[in-house]
């Protein structure tokens, strides 16, 4: 008998990702499991590719043709079985590759790479853990010859117990000395790995949960769904400011209690730090975070803390959902509409799938939050397959924000050139006055926006990209947000006609100096993605603002949800326009969600609060529903719009892309490919699917490469999912005279 290994190699297309099998040489035979990472010789010249097992075998008469693996990753690198079922279910739901996958599960600290060892391949860390030396006390001072008084500290600290070298060296004690009682015996070095506590300034502080009438009815609701051991989801809607944070934390409270654990997703990293307080002053400190801000050790630390059974409760942004977290008694998902818990890159997962493959797997409870669900999650619950709670009233009785329209047409009339209304102006200066705080949201950053030519209309292009240019007052320059093409100085005249390039539109730059004129004496905070690139900037931002250092809060769209402070009593609303008229079907829902998030950001605490939306069209549905906080009458004009338009939840919303240099290549596959498609599905007549396209994307070139986009709608199921697949394999095998890579989307809303 031999053993043999199935595997899939890194660097595989999703039209070229076959299984290959590998003889396990002997002297492996102990380190090869499903779930292992090994390296493997590769295609003609055997290159050394890294690879994942998937199975394991034996056979009585191996392929004479069969290489043999070269070498395998250590036990703490392979998949644990939930791990690989993760992978699995990945690869089956996204039309990812095996490894694409892989590396979603695994953060890039703990993953291997092909390196070399005494001239041989092997397996190699990505990531050395840091270590750290440690010193003991295994014998005595002679008392001759005597000794130095350095050396009498040093035995004199480590009588207390074992030390780093690090904090000797705090107390005075140097390596030569510590090296010199190690020679003698009297003191043992060890290299240890370091540990490391990345919330050890936030105190352990418990105070009873006390839930409000309300809370409580909402945690009795699901207590039972927590506690009978089967897999349970609920919807929690909640008005803004309503205590839903409270609500998780009796639930992890109580899931902590039956033993088991607790995984907290929030849809980014600015709402973490908020987080991780109130969980760790109220749990303490077996709690691990998994978010991209973390450096890659930081992140590998936090990632063995929880492999190895050390933390509790793990919090976390989007890929946290793949924590190696075991015995999960609760998944909690806060502000569950937000895009970002959607991959916009392989695999294209959402996190609300893999939650519910986990909270089956685990047998746990699955709860989505929010003041405004994804009209998804709301049309579930309507249909009884999530269990719904409600609250309904802000905590303590306090009063929804009141909400006012300005009309930006009538301040253009009345000869305002600035976006910054003479209302909102005038309320921020008495606010001021006052002492109280305000936030105001754009959700556009920079200064201007974009070069407009006064003759031919037409707005400054980039040449790899078919998007504006975008100027940046800082760099005195005109950048592509996308491929990062540069164009400085900015040029005066249109390079298509010679005509006079006007620079029209507004960012958070345009807005800050305004308000900087406006209200010389107000202290104003910046936050958006420039103002935010400095590790931990969020989090000094923030607390600076609930410090008061700050009177003016303005930012993109991170400053409108999740946030908790006191004295913010007025919220503006600014350039929401562009985002209603949006492209995509989801462009109402994140309005609206938007808009009710900020404006439920004031008068949370003691002081009543107010909000200002700027706007052309203050009659807007939308806005006038996203003005009264009105979910329930949002969710039925809506659903009404996508059940007639045929859009989510009455359908599945799947986008192919295809890429290329050549754009009559990239048509041509694209069209090859709906082709392929439509054939195969002639097979299946009862099954639902509609094809449109293909049709160039929004973005029609990106980094010098056309896409073309084919959308389908159809229901994503097991039937519909092998379709697909088949399509992709005859499109593997077509003769096309250049292919085009394919993307496949489940969860954009029309462009990639
Ligand atoms: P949401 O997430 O629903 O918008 P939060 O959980 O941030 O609301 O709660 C809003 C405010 O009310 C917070 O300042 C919170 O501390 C306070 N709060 C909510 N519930 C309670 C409670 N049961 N006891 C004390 N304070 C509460
Ligand atoms: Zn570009």
């Amino acid at each position: 008998m031999t053993h043999t290994a199935q595997v899939a190699v890194n660097d595989a297309t999703i039209h070229f990702d076959k299984l290959y099998t590998y003889l396990i040489p002997p002297e492996l035979a102990d380190s090869v499991w499903p779930g292992s990472m090994v390296l493997v010789p590769f295609g003609r010249g055997d290159h050394p590719r890294m690879a994942v097992v998937l199975a394991v075998g034996e056979e009585e008469t191996p392929d004479p043709r069969c290489k043999s693996l070269l070498d395998a990753a250590p036990e703490d690198a392979r998949l644990t079985p939930d791990l690989l079922e993760l992978v699995q279910f990945l690869k089956e739901r996204t039309f990812c590759t095996w490894f694409e996958a892989v590396k979603a599960v695994i953060p890039y600290g703990a993953q291997y790479q092909p390196g070399r060892k005494n001239g041989r391949p092997c397996v190699q860390s990505r990531l050395t853990r840091p270590t750290e030396r440690r010193y003991t006390l295994v014998g005595d001072l002679p008392e001759k010859p005597k000794p130095g008084p350095r050396q009498l500290a040093a035995v004199q600290a480590l009588r207390e117990g074992p030390l780093t070298q690090k904090a000797l060296e705090l107390l005075g004690v140097s390596k030569a000395t510590l090296d010199t009682l190690c020679q003698k015996g009297i003191v043992k070095a060890e290299e240890q790995f370091k540990s490391l506590d990345l919330f050890a300034d936030i105190p352990f502080d418990p105070r009873p949960l006390t839930l409000s009438p309300e809370q409580q009815q909402v945690f009795d609701t699901l207590l039972p769904d927590l506690r009978d051991g089967q897999p349970h989801a609920a919807l929690l809607h909640g008005v803004t400011g309503s205590g839903k944070t409270m609500v998780f934390l009796r639930l992890i409270e109580e899931t902590l209690a039956q033993g088991r654990r607790a995984l907290v997703l929030v849809p980014e990293i600015g709402l973490t730090p908020q987080m991780i307080r109130r969980l760790k002053s109220t749990f303490g400190s077996r709690l691990a975070v998994q978010h991209s801000a973390l450096n890659n050790t930081e992140r590998l630390l936090q990632w063995r803390m929880i492999q190895q059974g050390n933390a509790d409760i793990v919090v976390g942004t989007r890929s946290a959902v793949f924590a190696p977290l075991q015995n999960i008694g609760l998944i909690i998902l806060d502000e569950e509409q937000e895009h970002t818990y959607q991959s916009e890159s392989a695999p294209r997962y959402s996190a609300h799938e893999v939650a519910k493959k986990r909270a089956a797997m685990e047998h746990s409870l699955l709860v989505f939050a929010s003041a405004t669900p994804r009209i998804e999650t709301a049309h579930a619950a309507a249909a009884g397959r999530l269990k719904k709670v409600t609250l309904t009233h802000r905590y303590g009785g306090r009063p929804l924000p009141r909400v006012d329209f300005i009309d930006m047409r009538a301040e253009l009339t009345s000869g305002n050139p600035r976006e910054v209304s003479t209302r909102l102006a005038g309320e921020l200066a008495e606010n001021l006055k006052r002492g109280e705080q305000s936030i105001l949201l754009l959700n556009r950053r920079g200064y201007r926006t974009v070069a407009l030519c006064e003759d031919c209309g037409q707005s400054l292009q980039c040449p790899n990209c078919s998007v504006p240019l975008v100027y940046h007052k800082a760099r005195r320059a005109l950048l592509c947000h996308h491929c990062g093409h540069m164009l400085a100085p900015p040029p005066r005249a249109c390079p298509q006609c010679g005509g006079k390039l006007l620079y029209t539109g507004f960012g958070t730059q345009k807005v800050e100096e305004e308000l900087q004129t406006l209200l010389p004496g107000a202290r104003i905070l910046r936050m958006d993605q420039d103002s935010t690139m400095q590790k931990n900037a969020h989090e000094k931002m923030l607390a600076e603002f609930g410090r008061q250092d700050y009177d003016i809060l303005l930012g993109t769209q991170m400053v409108a949800k999740g946030l908790d402070f006191e004295k913010v009593t007025l919220v503006g609303v600014l350039g929401i326009d562009s985002m209603l008229f949006g492209q995509g079907f989801r462009s109402y829902e994140s309005v609206f969600s938007l808009v009710t998030q900020v404006v439920g950001r004031g008068g949370r605490s003691a002081l009543p609060g107010r909000a200002l939306i700027q706007t052309a069209v203050p009659q807007h549905p939308v806005l006038q529903l996203a003005a009264g906080q009105d979910y329930n009458a949002f969710y039925r004009e809506e659903i009404a719009f996508r059940k007639f338009g045929l859009y989510p939840p009455f359908c599945a919303f799947c986008v192919l892309g295809f890429v290329g240099v050549k754009e009559a290549a990239v048509l041509t596959a694209a069209s090859r490919f709906a082709a392929l498609l439509a054939e195969n599905a002639a097979a299946h007549p009862d099954m639902p699917l509609r094809l449109l396209g293909p049709v160039p994307m929004g973005i029609a070139m990106l980094n010098n490469k056309y896409r073309y986009k084919i959308t389908l709608k159809c229901r994503n199921d097991v039937a519909f999912r092998a379709l697909l697949r088949q399509t992709l394999d005859a499109y593997g095998q077509e003769k096309l005279p250049q292919k085009a890579s394919v993307i496949i989307d489940f969860n954009s809303d029309g462009e990639l």
